[in-house]
């Protein structure tokens, strides 16, 4: 009886609960959303099996079938590079003078190998609370935000006073693909101005538990840089072995680079980051930072933030290998042997001084270090200015109540200093919290959050019309 009772009561509970539940949960339009995001991930976009071209019609096929008008979106397909497409669209503003809101965003990926993965990396999957996928969180999730808010938006029938456009582009991950942000600006720079613009970077930092550490906007970039290290020698029969086996020695020259570490040093962005993160992180690490604001060498300090990648590369400059090749025959001596380091330096560093430092770690003369591919060039990040901040922080404060709001130094490159160069200010923002890996970007298994990925898309719908009204 009381049983029956109880459930009785627990039934009526759950029926009176069940819309206010669906409602915290769903925003409006999620179900589009999460289909526009699947079919993302699924349409193969990597430099050695896929094609943008592909998924950027495939996105304007879809928004138009939402409503969106035809005559505000186009795909652009550079000469002679039939896969490496982008999609432009944007809402008009009302006010034609007022700089307009661009959302910068590539729709490209990581080479990403199905014999490698636990999982299918071209399939949208959901487990135990994330996504998983190629691209989940670099960065077609904030690409499915930024198509997501045109929809919404044209739906609703919103004229922002600003234009808002959208520049899905392929080509940033390399690889072959021709660099649709530099490609747009060169060629079609009317669909790329914009006073403001937001692309991938920052976002917000997950602790161990999951806890929200701070919001996060990227204020600088570090460097990209690689150097080669190259070493020849006369082979012959592997059967008789010399001395000198150049593998070996290229072997040797590597093991050197392990102990090449470069010195933790602060600037502005970072040391703003740390100490906002002291007031929110574990005891211990907290700890760990205040010593190191006071004293960036401490030892004891460096060796607990160095148990974060993300803290350890924010600090300091870093170089490791990425690529080795070397011999030609299983039977013979190597005649020629080869590696590539990628370094990732500080804003304003020598990369003369980087060199240098490889050099003497090598410490073997007959290793050639050379210096290598140097991107496109990238301004500094445009400085941080509360018209950025300030409508990141009303909506930070209604989204993620009580979580601080802070500027980073991101430890990777991204388009946003190539628009930023020629003269189209991009910041990195995305709303989108990840954890000290980010979720594997680049590598295996690729994971976000779902819940991450919902909360980004309620912020930035609010975010965009936010700086699309501003004055
Ligand atoms: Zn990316």
């Amino acid at each position: 009886m009381i049983i029956s009772r109880l459930a009785a009561f627990a039934a009526g509970v759950a029926v009176a609960l069940a819309p206010l539940v669906a409602q915290a949960q769903a925003q409006p339009g999620e179900a589009a959303f999460r289909a526009m995001f699947k079919e993302m991930i699924e349409t193969d976009t990597s430099a050695a099996t896929g094609d943008c071209t592909a998924l950027a019609s495939k996105i304007a096929a879809r928004m138009q079938a939402a409503g969106f008008p035809a005559e505000n979106l186009e795909v652009l397909v550079p000469d002679g590079a039939p896969k490496a497409g982008n999609l432009v669209a944007w809402l008009p503003g009302k006010d034609p003078k007022a700089p307009a809101v661009l959302m910068l965003g590539h729709i490209d990926v990581v080479n990403a190998f199905r014999a490698d993965w636990t999982r299918d990396p071209f399939t949208l999957i959901e487990e135990n609370g994330q996504f998983y996928g190629r691209g989940v969180s670099d960065m077609k999730s904030q690409d499915a935000i930024w198509a997501d808010n045109l929809v919404r938006y044209h739906a609703e029938g919103y004229h922002p006073r600003r234009t808002i456009r959208m520049a899905l582009t392929c080509g940033e991950e390399g690889g072959g693909f021709v660099n649709g942000a530099d490609w747009l600006a060169q060629n079609h720079r009317d669909l790329v101005e914009a006073g403001i613009g937001l692309t991938e970077g920052g976002g917000g930092d997950l602790d161990a538990d999951g806890k929200r550490l701070a919001v996060t906007v990227m204020a600088a970039e570090k460097v990209f840089s690689v150097f080669t290290l190259e070493i020849t020698g006369p082979g012959g029969h592997s059967s008789k072995p010399r001395n000198d086996n150049i593998i070996e020695a290229l072997g040797q020259a590597l093991a050197n680079l392990k102990t090449l570490s470069f010195p933790t040093e602060l600037n502005d962005n970072s040391r703003r980051y740390f100490e906002t993160l002291a007031t929110r992180a574990d005891p211990e690490t907290a700890a760990a930072i205040r010593k190191m604001l006071a004293d960036p060498q401490d030892p004891a300090a460096n060796a607990v933030l160095d148990r974060s990648v993300s803290y350890h590369a924010m600090l300091r400059t870093t170089c490791i290998p990425t690529l080795v090749e070397g011999g030609h025959a299983t039977n013979a001596q190597p005649q020629r042997a080869k590696a590539t380091i990628n370094c990732r330096t500080l804003p304003g560093a020598s990369v003369d001084a980087v060199e240098a430092a490889i050099v003497k770690a090598v410490d073997n003369p007959q290793i050639k270090v050379t210096r290598g591919m140097v991107g496109a060039p990238r301004a500094p990040s445009p400085p941080i200015t509360p018209q950025l901040m300030g409508p990141i922080e009303k909506t930070a404060a209604a989204v993620f109540p009580g979580v601080p709001v802070t500027p980073m130094q991101e430890t990777f490159g991204t388009d946003a200093g190539r628009l930023t160069a020629v003269g189209i200010p991009v910041y990195g923002f995305s709303a989108l919290f990840r954890g000290d890996d980010a979720g594997n970007i680049h590598g295996l298994n690729e994971h976000i959050a779902v819940q991450s990925v919902m909360d980004g898309r309620t912020f930035m719908y609010r975010l965009i019309k936010a700086y699309a009204d501003a004055k």
